[in-house]
């Protein structure tokens, strides 16, 4: 459903992606893990177009999404500081991607309610952001992603500035939701333990390349390298 091949990106003659192979099925949630500076954030931001690939292609749904502008390749993406607009309501940052585009008043307050029951924000509609906590926050900018119904999600780090129990929380909630609506989600996160618990599959990264990829279980008991071991866990 995604598919990225032979993808390349220097910046200053860094190599920071090198030859990245990527493939995701309609209505995976893919983990990208790897450690600080590996391109992670490169990568979600060169799928959703925000930053051009020096080489590569890029499939999104059957279709050449690479030379196709952000805005129109149904990417939501939502990032580890909420970025929500201080002066809107609750459904107002919901609405605010809707407005730009040509859907009628009716079918915004519609589907900004959908969303609103979806994260679990029913009776904060009208609440500002700074009257919420950092994990209602982040539900906020779910649902403004999930609102304009993109192709794919795209997640960079979207709960590590949480609190370790309101964290584990919206994990599963995340996940529930990304079941629901059958998203094809990649999540970037630096945290093993919620790569573990929320993935289909994972792909580890080093140095701007995949090292390995497969379900958490097979990453966990079969890590090709002491590199994946080690970042795994799985190694005394
Ligand atoms: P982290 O886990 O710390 O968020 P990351 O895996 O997301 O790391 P990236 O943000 O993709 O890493 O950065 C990869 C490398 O590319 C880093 O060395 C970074 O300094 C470099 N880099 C990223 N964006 C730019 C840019 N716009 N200009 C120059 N260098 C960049
Ligand atoms: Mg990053």
């Amino acid at each position: 459903y995604v598919q990225i091949e032979h993808l390349s990106k220097t910046f200053h003659g860094q190599h920071v992606l090198q030859q990245l192979d990527l493939a995701i099925e309609k209505g995976e949630l893919v983990t990208l893990l790897g450690p600080s500076g590996c391109g992670k954030s490169t990568l979600l931001r060169i799928l959703s177009g925000l930053t051009a690939p020096d080489t590569g292609m890029i499939y999104i749904d059957g279709k050449d999404v690479t030379d196709v502008s952000p805005k129109n390749r149904q990417i939501g993406m939502v990032f580890q500081s909420y970025a929500l607009f201080p002066n809107l309501t609750v459904s107002q940052n919901i609405a605010f991607g809707l407005e730009m585009n040509k859907i009628s008043k009716t079918e915004i307050r519609l589907r900004v309610q959908e969303m609103i029951e979806l994260v679990g924000l029913v009776g904060k509609e009208q609440a500002y952001p700074r009257e919420l906590s950092g994990g209602q926050q982040q539900r906020v900018a779910l649902a403004r992603s999930l609102v304009t119904r993109p192709k794919v999600l795209l997640l960079d780090e979207p709960l590590s500035a949480l609190d370790a129990q309101i964290r584990k929380n919206l994990q599963k909630q995340l996940r529930t939701i990304q079941r629901e609506l059958n998203m094809t989600t990649v999540l970037v996160t630096h945290d093993q333990e919620e790569a573990m618990a929320v993935s289909d599959r994972i792909y580890i990264m080093n140095g701007g390349r995949i090292v390995q990829h497969g379900s958490p279980q097979e990453i966990y008991t079969q890590p090709r390298s002491e590199f994946v071991a080690r970042f795994i866990g799985n190694y005394n």
